[in-house]
């Protein structure tokens, strides 16, 4: 009878919903499964891109797996740190995001059988730290250092970087030409390290071939007032004004209440108006500059007024623009036109107002700081343009990273080939269930071999025997899937070269994503947070997640 009167203990709220256990473990094992799925196909230069679009009616054309990912909209919880690593190795390196997603998922696909057999995950997280820790040992061992050659040859090497990135994009059968931009462009910017100092400009129409790159800033004609015909559109030397004002004339506001005692007071403050601007305007020309950007609008009447004195201006410049072209002539943004110094103007060699396809472009080139550079791209459709920008971004970092380190390893599957191999042996000195860990860590990291086959339309598995053959025998630790002929290659000495640290971060994102998904055993499911989500979040959780895990236990 006591027992009976004895309250229930209620750890969590009524309705929440926890699964736990080993099927948990599996069950995000294979929600992670099915992301890297997804990615699989885009892998390596014959990969396949994805078109996405969602419900507002935007299409994007992707190869590059973070931005594939973004678009997902995953919700599944577990998966979700799938999405995470892809961000991430994109923030942090820029490349390799297919490469840690399919990592991540193959190395939890190695891991579930053993889960499934009632190992404890824990032993399985440790075995891989370790493995993961010997791989990342071992890229460094084997990376080659592209430091202390000359300039010429340091940028024939970066360019072959650059051109390994750009293989496996849409504009691939392009990637000497931009591989040469890009390296153009890094070396143009030096050792800044502010990213956005490398200006991307899209222009559709015309081809990818008449894409330039300005040595300096380029921007979009903004919106002009009239009067702007009349301004010279080239410079030799100009000083350049930056400012952060309006340059307008303010009309009266409609609602504003002036009680005048004199009709002649109305004419003085029409005046003062007048007055105001004309002196703003008057500061600036004797200011020395011939050319005036601002971040807000330039009106009409200081249009006019610097076109009659043969100067150039340029109201409503973004705010990147105007910071870049700041950096790039030397000036400073000014937010006022009182007392202005020679100073904080800047300068260039040289500026011209050009057309560029259907747009008019402002160029400013032969900058003194000359800590910019901006790539104009051409192309047909939209998608395509933006696709082309993603894949300059992974090819700019990647020969940023290449040039800040200076180390590359052999790409294609070769050095994905050469850690297993050597895991596989190091493990052959361990004793216990650990073996059997590092094995299929060292297993997983054939996937990368495998899958650029697979996307290739090679027989992988022909292909793969081939390479273990190969770096079995010694003095084949280069060697990686010939992409052209199906066969294997010398990934070295055909310039398929991936910088260390692209693997590296790879290695070690993938390897701590797999450790966190083995070693959450119960998600718990606040219903509050549910109701916030939406009906449409929580329906789809229970059709993907909780379905899978098909034991979720209600607790009460
Ligand atoms: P990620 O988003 O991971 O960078 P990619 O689609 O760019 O994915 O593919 C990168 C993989 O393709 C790397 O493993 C790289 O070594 C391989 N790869 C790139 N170019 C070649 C090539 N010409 N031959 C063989 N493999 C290549
Ligand atoms: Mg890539």
């Amino acid at each position: 009878m006591a027992a009976m009167m004895q309250p229930q203990i209620i750890l969590l709220k009524e309705g929440t919903d926890t699964s736990q256990g080993k099927a948990q473990v599996v069950s995000n094992i294979n929600a992670c499964m099915a992301v890297a799925d997804v990615v699989r196909t885009t892998l390596g230069p014959r990969g396949m891109d994805k078109l996405i679009h969602d419900d507002k009616g935007n299409t994007t054309i992707s190869n590059d797996g973070a931005t594939i990912m973004k678009l997902l909209d995953i919700i599944h919880p577990a998966a979700k740190i799938l999405v995470d690593i892809a961000k991430s190795q994109d923030a942090e390196v820029g490349d390799g995001t297919t490469t840690v997603v399919l990592l991540a998922g193959e190395f939890l696909k190695e891991a579930k059988p053993f889960i499934e057999d009632g190992v404890h995950p824990q032993n399985l997280i440790r075995s891989y730290r370790t493995a993961s820790n010997l791989a990342i040992n071992k890229i460094r061992e084997i990376a080659v250092s592209i430091e202390g050659k000359s300039l010429e040859e340091k940028k024939k090497l970066l360019e072959k970087c650059a051109a390994t990135t750009l293989s496996s994009k849409l504009i691939g059968g392009e990637k000497e030409f931009f591989a040469k931009m890009v390296v153009d462009a890094v070396l143009a910017i030096r050792s800044d390290d502010r990213l956005n100092l490398i200006g991307i400009k899209k222009v559709p129409g015309g081809t990818m071939r008449d894409s330039f790159l300005v040595n300096g800033v380029a921007f979009k004609k903004t919106f002009s007032y009239a009067g702007f015909e009349q301004q010279p559109k080239k410079f030799h030397n100009p000083k350049i004004l930056l400012l952060n004002i309006e340059l307008e004339l303010k009309s009266e506001k409609e609602n504003a209440e002036v009680r005048l005692s004199d009709p002649a007071q109305y004419q003085s403050i029409v005046d003062a108006e007048w007055n105001i601007i004309y002196d703003k305007l008057d500061k600036c020309v004797q200011s020395g500059a011939e050319i005036i950007l601002s971040r807000l609008a330039i009106g009409d009447l200081a249009t006019q007024y610097f076109a009659d004195r043969g100067m150039f201006c340029a109201g409503r410049v973004t705010e990147e623009d105007l910071q870049r072209v700041a950096a790039a002539t030397g000036g400073t943004v000014q937010t006022s036109v009182n007392n202005i110094i020679d100073e904080v103007l800047g300068s260039c060699e040289f500026f011209e107002e050009n057309q560029v396809g259907n747009e008019r472009f402002n160029i400013f080139s032969g900058c003194p700081k000359a800590l910019t550079a901006t790539i104009v791209l051409r192309g047909g459709a939209d998608q395509f343009i933006e696709e082309a920008e993603r894949s300059l971004h992974d090819a700019i970092m990647i020969v940023r990273r290449a040039l800040k380190n200076s180390t590359v390893v052999p790409g294609g599957g070769a050095i994905d080939m050469e850690i297993s191999r050597y895991l596989r042996q190091h493990s052959r000195t361990i004793a216990g269930k650990a073996q059997l860990f590092i094995n299929s860590y060292a297993k997983a990291l054939e996937i990368i071999p495998r899958q650029l086959c697979d996307n290739a339309g090679f027989d992988a598995t022909d292909v793969l025997n081939k390479l273990r053959q190969k770096h079995a025998s010694g003095g084949g630790s280069s060697y990686g899937v010939d992409i052209n002929t199906g066969g294997i290659a010398d990934s070295f000495a055909n310039f398929v070269w991936e910088p260390s640290l692209v693997k590296i971060n790879a290695i070690n994102a993938a390897t701590e994503a797999a450790c966190l998904i083995l070693s959450v055993d119960e998600t718990v499911k606040n219903p509050k947070s549910e109701s916030v989500q939406g009906e449409a979040a929580a329906s789809a959780m229970a059709g993907r997640g909780r379905g899978r895990g098909g034991r979720g236990m209600r607790r009460r």
